[in-house]
């Protein structure tokens, strides 16, 4: 099936959505739908069941959400839709914003040919199964993500698409190629063979001076990407001996980080071991991403230092388990999850008590795209209150993303990107994997369970 543009894909979708509402909406919809711009005009009602108060960390209970066009108009208690409004029943739902994913990767997937078919795939075999990605992203709540990596800034023409109407995905801010050191986790030829290895340059995100740095960053900036990611540790999932070592000095780390700031660039960082992560956060940047080894002192410096964690524990769950499996990673990078893998979930606790600022993201493609919820699941496990997990995932990923005027609560003048799950997620966490309702931008793509896209 082709993607039509936008105009006519929100026709189709309205007359999806209409066909699963009462009939009193249906003439209305279809009214909607002939409108130039079809979700503009249109009020629709949203009554919930109870509704998650991000801000305030609090449940409330009926309420409903005005919104009209691609924003949200006005929260009014109770089951109160103002006269005319499309009705959406929610009643047996809770409410809450848009999920925020702050660490994926929607350009790839984990997959036991991974390593041998970037020699046969081409960057449009990526682009084109990151439509798929991105839809079941987007299906499964989250829309919204950063997407911290890619290979040929092809991340970018996915966003771009996304934001066009061409397809459905959540709504991403992109760092488009990671940038790192030679031989480091963020080189693209680590472990090659000599000949097919070679020195590849700042074009492909590969500094090795504070030069350098600068013109990976501009060169970020000339490509349209969003933020910075920087790879100042050693990894899991490339197969070079360690996995936590420190890669970038700190010289290098403060001249990503200035430039990237001169460029109004946010920077998030990739780090394992407790060096790169010290160095790191002295180094300014804005984010650790995984933090294994993230020691006492780190939790301090990131406390003083105001810098945010996001622990990606389901992608340590899932590494640790698959090294289990013959043959499903290199040996060496077999090695390093089975020891990486399974820490990270206790760090995330521990950080949790020693009160870093902690955002929710998962490291998407590591683990299967879709799955994204269960790290909610994984973070209560490591101490969390569930209440605090969605706010992970909502308010304060948004403060991350530094959107949080428009993004991150449910109330009066922000972006209509609202989700639903079938009953209390604070009394039973796991229902995050089960969400039965999402829109995003005012639009409709999930309504009791059923993604109304492909509806027709
Ligand atoms: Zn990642």
């Amino acid at each position: 099936m082709r993607y039509l543009p936008v105009g006519n894909r929100s026709i189709r979708m309205a007359a999806a959505v209409a066909a699963l509402l009462a009939a009193e909406s249906v003439a209305a919809l279809a009214g909607a739908g002939e409108a130039d711009a079809p979700t503009a005009a249109a009020v629709t009602a949203l009554q919930c069941g109870h509704l998650i108060d991000t801000a305030n960390g609090k449940m409330l209970g009926a309420t409903t959400i005005v919104i009209e066009g691609r924003k949200i108009k006005e929260i009014v208690d109770g089951a109160k839709p103002p006269a005319g409004a499309h009705i959406i029943d929610l009643a047996t739902q809770t409410c809450m914003p848009g999920l925020i994913d702050a660490h994926t990767h929607l350009t790839s997937e984990t997959s036991r040919t991974q390593y041998v078919d970037k020699f046969h795939w081409n960057i449009a075999d990526y682009a084109v199964r990151s439509t798929v990605y991105a839809r079941r992203t987007l299906l499964a709540g989250f829309t919204t993500v950063r997407n911290l990596g890619d290979t040929e800034n092809e991340s970018v023409a996915l966003r771009d698409a996304i934001n066009a109407g061409v397809l459905a995905g959540p709504r991403i801010y992109t760092a488009g190629k990671a940038i790192g050191s030679t031989g480091g986790h963020g080189d693209p030829t680590n472990s090659y063979r000599s000949d097919l290895a070679g020195d590849p340059g700042t074009a492909a995100g590969i500094i090795n001076s504070d030069e350098d740095a600068v013109k990976a960053v501009r060169l970020h900036y000339k490509l349209g990407d969003d933020l910075i990611k920087i790879m100042p540790s050693g990894g899991v999932l490339d197969e070079s001996t360690s996995g936590d070592n420190a890669q970038m000095t700190l010289e290098e780390i403060k001249a990503v980080v200035a430039t990237a700031h001169d460029y109004g660039f946010a920077v998030a960082a990739h780090a394992h071991g407790a060096e790169a992560i010290r160095r790191a956060v002295i180094g300014g940047v804005d984010s650790i991403e995984h933090g294994t080894y993230m020691d006492a002192e780190d939790m301090k410096l990131m406390v003083e230092h105001g810098t945010w964690y996001v622990p990606t524990i389901i992608a340590g769950d899932f590494v640790a388990r698959q090294a289990k499996v013959p043959g499903y990673y290199p040996a060496q990078v077999a090695v390093k999850a089975a020891a990486i893998g399974p820490l990270i979930q206790a760090t995330a606790g521990r950080a949790y008590k020693a009160h870093v600022k902690i955002a929710f993201g998962t490291d998407a493609a590591v683990y299967p795209h879709g799955q994204n919820a269960h790290e909610f699941e994984l973070m209560v496990g490591a101490g969390m209150p569930p209440m605090f997990t969605i706010q992970a995932a909502t308010i304060s990923a948004a403060q991350l993303l530094r959107h949080d005027r428009d993004l991150g609560t449910v109330a009066a003048g922000k972006i209509a990107d609202v989700v639903a799950v079938p009953g209390n997620p604070i009394d039973d966490i796991s229902l995050m994997k089960r969400v039965s309702f999402v829109m995003k931008d005012g639009v409709v793509y999930k309504l009791n369970a059923v993604p109304v896209d492909t509806a027709q």
